[in-house]
């Protein structure tokens, strides 16, 4: 088993920030996206351009991305909402989370990655979950992926680490990390390149990327953005 990583790679803001992060660390960085017919298929679609682009823009990086894996799980599809209610406008439950959640989706994600891992002789797991800003989903939380981490070690026999460098910090902290990471250059294609929308809308570029503005997602991002920037001018004062 060599000192690879896995990022689990949706084209997202957040899960491009953890493909930065691994890059930074780890001499090979393989990355998996899973297709489960999601609407905002756009966001799969990112996957390649954010690829070429940090190959191309960052030659400190170029040598260490590995092979890229996309895994169809259709049967996702079948057992969230919107699929048992046919096409259901996306709305917010009572218990804050979208009508769209697949529950333990997450768990899921992990299991598909740490068998692709073992297969690949990968020991690194790097997933982009918070529990800072948007504690809703209950997959995404520290507990849950350190007890993940237990569950697949003892299930496949391996010494996997999971990492997630989003845990604790929040969306404007994300902006920063992208920042420190790669510098301007890096934001440009994470504000660019990446997808959040819970629509799938990339009509309007907006300062903090393209998107709906209106979904949770959007909403979510936007105001990391609007943040960071002002706490980017508050230290630009404060020097
Ligand atoms: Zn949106």
């Amino acid at each position: 088993m060599t000192h690879g990583a896995l990022v689990l790679f949706s084209g997202g803001q957040d899960s491009t920030t953890c493909l930065a992060w691994a890059l930074d660390r780890f001499e090979t960085v393989e990355t998996v996206g899973y297709d489960y017919g999601q609407r905002h298929i756009v966001e799969l679609e990112c996957r390649k351009t954010i690829r070429d682009r940090l190959a191309r823009e960052f030659p400190q990086w170029a040598g260490r991305i590995g092979e890229d894996h996309t895994i169809r799980i259709d049967a996702l599809k079948e057992i969230s909402n919107t699929s048992l209610t046919q096409d259901v406008e996306i709305a917010m439950g009572n218990d804050g989370l979208p009508n769209t959640f697949v529950p333990g989706r997450n768990l899921i994600f992990l299991t598909f990655a740490a068998a692709l891992a073992y297969r690949r002789g990968l020991k690194h797991i790097v997933g982009g979950m918070c529990e800072t800003d948007f504690s809703g989903y209950p997959d995404c939380r520290d507990d849950t992926v350190k007890a993940m981490q237990l569950a697949l070690n003892l299930g496949m026999d391996r010494r996997f680490v999971l990492h997630t460098p989003l845990m604790w910090i929040n969306k404007a902290e994300t902006w920063e990390l992208a920042q420190e990471l790669g510098g301007d250059a890096l934001v440009e294609i994470v504000r660019t390149e990446t997808h959040t929308c819970y629509r799938g809308d990339r009509g309007d570029l907006h300062d903090w990327g393209y998107g709906c503005g209106e979904c949770p997602a959007c909403e979510l991002r936007a105001a990391g953005y609007e943040q960071w920037g002002v706490a980017s001018v508050q230290e630009g004062v404060s020097q």
